[in-house]
């Protein structure tokens, strides 16, 4: 009952913003009467005789209204037509996600760049492959997990995100989110971890362990753009995923547990690089 009432609330709210804020009900028994409601609430997000124009929703929906999209089909055709903050205006396309909708692990970027703003798709440039190799490396396929990233449009000239963005942006990503469930979401890069974590704390501080993001287990570790740059991060990096592995595996629940942070320095590997998905990664053909 509380999701059909969430999804009535929604959509009358989206009717309002539409300037039509009732709802009429043809009389029946109790169990006419929800089946109506749900249909009502099902066909917030637009489609084919759902009555609320996914647009509207794109334009004026509050992150009430996003957090109520039903299901991800829905969610995405708000995110693509959504005009909420001035990115619309730059974008070429908008990049939603990839991936399986019932995946085990979320990854989640900072915001597409030049590749992605032509595709539609995240992390597909040599980021992108760079993270596909580290995700196989700990069993998990690209079209396993779900990617996506806080922001769903480009940022000119990849500049960073703006606080306005941020915020008009992230109830798409917390949404992806809740209809995904994962079991682990890996945060990639300093901005995606600090966003989801509300805080302001460094990389190195918040790696290595499991942390809490809406009751979801969240491991934290360098973004592969940062990798290309910096290879003596590839290891840690595949240390957290490492975790992120025993996370899905049901090995470490959802205890704290410190794993090599402590004794690393930025951009120098604590062994050298001796072993490891380091040469793993050299061996596939790293194109950074
Ligand atoms: N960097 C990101 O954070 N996300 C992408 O999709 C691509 C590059």
């Amino acid at each position: 009952m509380n999701e059909t009432r969430g999804a009535l609330r929604s959509y009358l709210k989206g009717r309002e913003a539409l300037g039509d804020p009732e709802l009429f009900l043809s009389s029946g028994n109790r169990r006419e009467t929800l089946e109506q409601v749900r249909n009502a609430g099902a066909g917030l997000a637009g489609g084919e005789g759902t009555g609320l124009d996914a647009a509207a929703l794109a334009r004026k929906g509050t992150r009430e209204d996003i957090l109520g999209i039903p299901d991800m089909e829905s969610l995405r055709d708000v995110a693509e037509a959504c005009t909420r903050c001035g990115l619309h205006s730059t974008r070429t396309r908008v990049v939603f996600s990839d991936g399986a909708p019932d995946a085990k692990v979320l990854c989640v970027g900072e915001a597409p760049g030049a590749n992605e703003d032509r595709t539609g798709l995240p992390f597909v440039g040599r980021a992108g492959k760079l993270l596909d190799r580290l995700l196989l490396s700990v069993g998990f396929p690209r079209a396993e997990v779900f990617i996506c990233n806080v922001l769903k449009c480009r940022p000119p000239g990849n500049r960073n995100p703006l606080p306005e963005e941020i915020h008009a942006c992230s109830p798409f990503m917390l949404r992806q989110l809740e209809l995904v469930k994962p079991t682990v979401i890996v945060a990639f890069g300093t901005f995606a971890a600090q966003t989801l974590l509300g805080c302001r704390d460094s990389l190195r501080h918040l790696r290595g362990r499991t942390h809490l993001y809406e009751g979801f287990p969240l491991v934290v570790t360098y973004h592969p753009a940062a990798l290309l740059r910096n290879p003596g991060w590839t290891r840690p990096t595949w240390h957290d995923l490492q975790l992120a592995r025993r996370i899905v595996d049901g090995d470490l629940g959802h205890t704290t547990s410190r794993v090599d942070a402590e004794n690393e320095t930025p951009g120098v590997e604590p062994d050298g690089g001796q072993t490891g998905v380091k040469d793993q990664l050299i061996l596939g053909g790293r194109d950074g």
